[in-house]
């Protein structure tokens, strides 16, 4: 059994897997969850720091919603996350649409080939001997 401290109230209980937080913790923060998420449907413009405060809930927790693709904000700027790869702001997610598709491009090889690399399993001529050393 893996018991652990809840990271939000402290109390211990049977750790299982994502964050460690405990049952009732866990249930609250899916109320809130909810909350933000009504919370944004109802106010298109609202941005992090609006919820934040709104619905009292850590700028930081909102953001990690918003990067699981969770929350979703109206407003690029308003969700104050950027492209994991080319730092223009978004609204959800960790890339922005363009890095999505080239990402998809890339995985569909879609993207100009490199040139493929040189097998590099018959290595005979290794310029070090073992037994230099002694
Ligand atoms: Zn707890
Ligand atoms: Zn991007």
């Amino acid at each position: 059994m893996n018991v652990r401290n809840c990271r939000k109230c402290g109390n211990l209980f049977n750790y299982v897997t994502g964050q460690p937080i405990c049952p009732n913790c866990k249930a609250k923060l899916e109320e809130t969850f909810q909350q933000v998420k009504d919370y944004i449907n109802a106010n298109g413009s609202a941005s992090v720091r609006d919820v934040a405060r709104e619905c009292e809930v850590d700028e930081g927790q909102i953001r990690q919603w918003v990067r699981e693709e969770r929350l979703v904000f109206a407003e690029p700027t308003a969700a104050g996350i950027v492209c994991e790869s080319c730092g223009t702001p978004i609204s959800t997610g960790r890339f922005c649409e363009k890095c999505k598709a080239n990402t998809i491009n890339s995985l569909n090889g879609l993207m100009p080939k490199k040139e493929a690399p040189q097998p590099m399993k018959k290595e005979k001529e290794s310029p070090r001997m073992r037994f230099l050393d002694k």
